[in-house]
């Protein structure tokens, strides 16, 4: 299961702040997974709740945040909101449209004691 590998990743991520920032305990985690990649947030914290077992951020409260897909389109010559991968703009109904984001998996905030 691709969720548990990048918990694995994750887990890494919080070891390196860790050591770096030298805390011993993760209260809070929040993270963005876009909407293209990808990751269903319910499988992630699933996983996230076996990776995390007697490590730092076994206690730790975890937010999921899952910011939209952007696109710009070529033909409105602007960035636009787009449910899938594959939807074409909700503006102009074409297709040449360039990804912009919404595939991230990011730590954008933590929370230590
Ligand atoms: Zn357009």
């Amino acid at each position: 299961m691709h969720e548990v590998s990048l918990c694995e990743h994750l887990m890494g991520l919080l070891e390196d702040e860790a050591r770096r920032h030298a805390f011993h305990r993760v209260k809070r985690i929040r993270l963005a997974v876009g909407r293209f990649a990808c990751v269903d947030p319910d499988a992630l914290r699933f996983a996230f709740d076996v990776v995390r077992r007697n490590t730092l951020a076994g206690e730790a409260e975890v937010e999921i945040d899952q910011p939209p897909g952007l696109v710009w389109c070529s033909d409105c010559a602007r960035e636009v909101e787009v449910p899938t991968r594959v939807s074409p703009c909700p503006d102009c109904g074409g297709l040449a449209l360039i990804p912009r984001g919404g595939d991230e998996l990011r730590l954008i905030e933590l929370e230590v004691a």
